[in-house]
């Protein structure tokens, strides 16, 4: 199984936890979390099947970035916020709501903002580079506990993960 399937992220360092993040079984953004005073998460790339973005925006500053999990600045992130960061706010907002990621973030949204985009347009940050690796790691940490309900048969890389008696 696994030695019949050369991609390229099997040879990395983590090659032990990466098999499991297959990009086909990954949501448009797969992990959204408030926490280190940042809304972040991980945020799929549209065009490379094989590629994650983590994207970040600070609370207060909003300051932003945009990288992939191995720090390569985001391409397209020239000054302004990118589709991933664009994509992370609406998952932000479908799965908390407008009013607390707004209040995490402290935008201020008494004119009535609703959907994500109201919420980048009220940003006023700038790039601010921050490394993806704490959030990338907690990515991995969450994909181990999740089910994998799209599955259509055994999954040979499941076994790399402890056994999770928590799931169901
Ligand atoms: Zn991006």
């Amino acid at each position: 199984m696994l030695e019949t399937e050369h991609v390229p992220w099997e040879r990395r360092s983590l090659a032990s936890v990466l098999p499991a993040v297959r990009p086909r079984k990954l949501a448009k953004v797969p992990f959204v979390e408030l926490a280190d005073g940042r809304l972040q998460g991980v945020v799929s790339s549209g065009s490379d099947i094989d590629r994650v973005y983590v994207s970040s925006i600070a609370a207060g500053s909003h300051g932003f970035n945009c990288s992939t999990n191995n720090n390569r600045p985001c391409g397209g992130l020239r000054g302004a916020p990118c589709k991933h960061l664009h994509a992370l706010l609406d998952e932000a907002v479908l799965q908390y709501g407008v009013a607390r990621v707004s209040r995490y973030l402290r935008v201020d949204v008494t004119d009535g903002a609703q959907t994500g985009a109201d919420l980048l347009r009220r940003l006023d940050g700038h790039h601010e580079p921050t490394p993806a690796a704490v959030v990338f790691s907690r990515f991995l940490r969450h994909l181990s506990y999740l089910e994998l309900p799209a599955a259509d048969g055994p999954l040979p890389e499941l076994h790399w993960f402890p056994a999770t008696g928590a799931v169901r």
